[in-house]
């Protein structure tokens, strides 16, 4: 299937003719939304029956190259979208479209639209002209101003993650702080008074969601360690962050350890207690 699940439901309507006039998506990941998006552009106007991967006729080669005249993607300039690129949008929407079906365009980081240049894009959703079809991405569609959103049809797609920055919600700095406390961490708990480390943890980490991520990343470490001896595929900057000569037994007991951890977390058990439990679960095969 070459449109996107989500997508499809649009692509459905439009051979129902019953599409809307602009949808608004919000997505976790704006640039496969914008692949799949064009792949659905393509579906909508290519001339032939689509099919997987019609870059063979005219108009989905001219999509896929980003050159179709009627296909206009509009991009935040700086730090928002600017009233003259709509201006400039309605002007090249003034005339219908001589190759495809419709005139569309896509507003990527919609989120990024100030208040003129929303009021401006208004026109578009709320006197929509047959031939021309909207679509707004955004992140986080509350942050949207709400006389577009309650115009368009709105639906969600998430993709689901493979990386770990995105899985854990953290910037590169936060992950590289983690890093250096997680290494302190581990390499204490196996020598150093409890108390200590534990309440070094807690100074700087006071929500219980910041414990959350570093044991979630402990997690990877150790799991990835494990994947490193068990000769499969393994990220080496994450078994790069700390030396661990476990084998592979003593690997799987700690992985628990760190799953059950987490499990207890998310019970709202004290933290205090958790992490003493921690430390002594871990210790317990250790010399
Ligand atoms: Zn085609």
């Amino acid at each position: 299937m070459v449109v996107n699940n989500n997508l499809l439901e649009i692509y459905k309507k439009y051979r129902e003719g019953r599409l809307a006039h602009a949808y608004l998506i919000e997505t976790n990941n704006i640039s496969k939304c914008m692949k799949d998006l064009k792949e659905l552009v393509k579906a909508l106007n290519c001339p032939s029956e689509f099919n997987e991967n019609c870059n063979n006729c005219n108009l989905c080669n001219l999509i896929e190259k980003n050159n179709l005249p009627s296909l206009i993607t509009i991009e935040p300039d700086g730090t928002s979208i600017k009233k003259s690129q709509i201006e400039d949008l309605k002007i090249s929407f003034e005339t219908k479209p001589i190759y495809s079906k419709y005139n569309i365009y896509i507003i990527k980081n919609a989120e990024k639209l100030n208040a003129s240049s929303a009021n401006a894009m208004l026109k578009f959703v709320e006197e929509p002209t047959d031939g021309i079809l909207g679509f707004f991405i955004t992140t986080n569609k509350d942050v949207m101003i709400p006389t577009i959103k309650s115009r368009c049809q709105s639906l969600v797609i998430d993709y689901e993650s493979n990386n770990l920055l995105e899985k854990l919600n953290i910037s590169k700095e936060e992950f590289d702080d983690y890093v250096i406390d997680i290494r302190n961490y581990l390499n204490q708990i196996f020598v150093n008074d409890i108390i200590n480390h534990k309440m070094q943890i807690l100074t700087k980490y006071s929500e219980r969601k910041q414990i959350e991520i570093m044991f979630k990343l402990i997690f990877e470490i150790y799991y990835n360690h494990f994947l490193k001896i068990s000769k499969k595929n393994y990220a080496k900057e994450l078994t790069d962050i700390i030396n661990i000569k476990d084998n592979e037994k003593e690997i799987i007991r700690k992985l628990n350890i760190i799953t059950k951890f987490l499990q207890d977390l998310s019970y709202n058990v004290n933290i205090e207690l958790l992490l003493d439990k921690f430390v002594i679960e871990m210790r317990k095969n250790d010399g």
